[in-house]
């Protein structure tokens, strides 16, 4: 299959690369769609503690499922899903105070496995999201960047009928501003961009 593969800082490569066969409790994903982040362009071009090269980036990610380890019952050929892209220990202190981000296991597809700028990706099954019927790839893709938005809204206690000024038309204060909309709260949106602002 065709990836992107970092081998080392500052440079990518579009290069051919092995199918990885699933294990007994994995999955291999057809890719479909892949978020592209700032978070990926910034690992290529200045490294992150996190990255384990060569590396195939890429940890927003959509596809259908195309084969299933030994042990996966839950999923199966056809399925659309979205990739969660951390995988946790669930035994640490972090872990059991369900502060998963902060454990010391963390595995971060994109960093330290192969992430989705590739054809196929080959993840664990607990990393699968099932993504509702009638919800397209295009939009599903959102999913990580709105959850974080939609977090960001809950911990500032916003509620309808309130008023919130967002500074920054980027992809995240587009979606907090598109949220804040769809929940009946009034917004205004700031950006020094006339482009930007031209799309809210
Ligand atoms: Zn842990």
């Amino acid at each position: 299959m065709k990836g992107i593969v970092v081998r080392t800082i500052g440079s990518f490569e579009k290069t051919e690369v092995s199918v990885v066969a699933p294990g007994a409790c994995e999955v291999t994903v057809r890719v479909e769609v892949t978020g592209l982040c700032r978070t990926d362009l910034k690992i290529i071009e200045k490294g992150h503690r996190d990255l384990v090269l060569p590396r195939i980036p890429g940890e927003e990610v959509i596809g259908v499922v195309s084969e299933t380890g030994r042990d996966v019952t839950e999923y199966s050929e056809g399925d659309r899903v979205y990739l969660y892209p951390g995988t946790w220990c669930g035994v640490c202190p972090s872990c059991l105070l369900g502060a998963e981000n902060l454990c010391r296991e963390m595995q971060i597809m994109g960093f330290h496995r192969d992430g989705g700028f590739a054809e196929y990706v080959t993840v664990p099954v607990r990393c699968l999201i099932r993504v509702p019927e009638g919800l397209s790839p295009d939009t599903a893709v959102f999913a990580e960047p709105l959850s974080c938005c939609l977090n960001a809204l809950d911990l500032a206690g916003v509620r309808p009928g309130m008023r919130v000024g967002i500074w920054g038309a980027g992809p995240a204060g587009t979606l907090i501003d598109r949220a804040c909309r769809a929940a009946g709260v009034d917004t205004r949106v700031c950006d020094p961009d006339a482009r930007r602002r031209e799309r809210i």
